[in-house]
């Protein structure tokens, strides 16, 4: 294993296409449905979608077992527009994605949701402005579960590293989003992302939280960081 951390092994295993890139998309509207299904068969032309199982053998192996270079396709926050959109674009090109929802949203009645995009970095573009909420629910994410894509944590409310601190705020942003959504898929989420993709550092509540809670990687927009078994 040690051989595979060294600068020229590393290298070596670049330059063969032994690598992953993570393509990360927040909103996905239909004005730019088709530029989506671009983007994703131009990837999907050069890279081989990843999913958890492969990343696990990668980082328990350190070795590339895959064809090509590995992507993650990766649509976060809730984004109604991620199941109306990039879900059936996904099903098109027959892709496995990754999802980061932010759970609070899930569920807030739709009148209310304008509110929470303006306190929560939550963008709600000029186009949907009409629409009657903004926000996929629970049962939207049900079924992109059920089409086999990967659920990952992003806390409740959008919230950053560096404002959760006390009990409660771990509870409402790691590990109650952490287990509604076992709940609803069945497995723990493989992978926690706090807002802006802060690393969880274990000398903060909210970063030894995340460390503790068995979720395996924490990602950090580009990167997918090993932190449990
Ligand atoms: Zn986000």
């Amino acid at each position: 294993m040690t051989e595979v951390l060294t600068p020229g092994y590393q290298r070596a295993a670049f330059a063969a296409g032994k690598y992953l890139r993570i393509v990360n998309w927040h909103n996905t509207p239909e004005s730019q449905r088709g530029t989506l299904k671009r983007e994703l068969r131009w990837y999907l032309e050069r890279y081989h979608p990843v999913l958890p199982a492969d990343l696990d053998r990668f980082t328990d192996t350190g070795r590339w077992a895959l064809p090509k270079p590995g992507f993650i396709p990766v649509f976060y926050d809730s984004y109604l527009n991620n199941a109306t959109v990039a879900l059936p674009v996904c099903e098109e090109l027959g892709l496995t994605a990754w999802f980061f929802p932010t759970t609070a949203i899930l569920s807030l009645d739709p009148d209310d949701q304008e509110a929470f995009a303006d306190a929560h970095d939550y963008t709600i573009l000029d186009e949907e402005k009409s629409q009657p909420r903004f926000a996929m629910t629970w049962d939207d994410l049900d079924r992109i579960h059920r089409e086999g894509h990967v659920i990952c944590a992003h806390t409740a409310n959008h919230a950053a590293a560096k404002d959760i601190s006390t009990d409660a705020e771990i509870e409402r942003e790691i590990l109650g989003p952490i287990r509604e959504l076992e709940r609803l898929t069945g497995y723990r989420p493989p992978a926690f992302a706090f807002l802006y993709g802060t690393p969880p550092d274990p000398g903060t509540a909210a970063g030894a939280a995340v460390l503790a809670s068995g979720v395996r990687y924490a990602t950090t927009n580009t990167a997918y960081l090993r932190i449990n078994d």
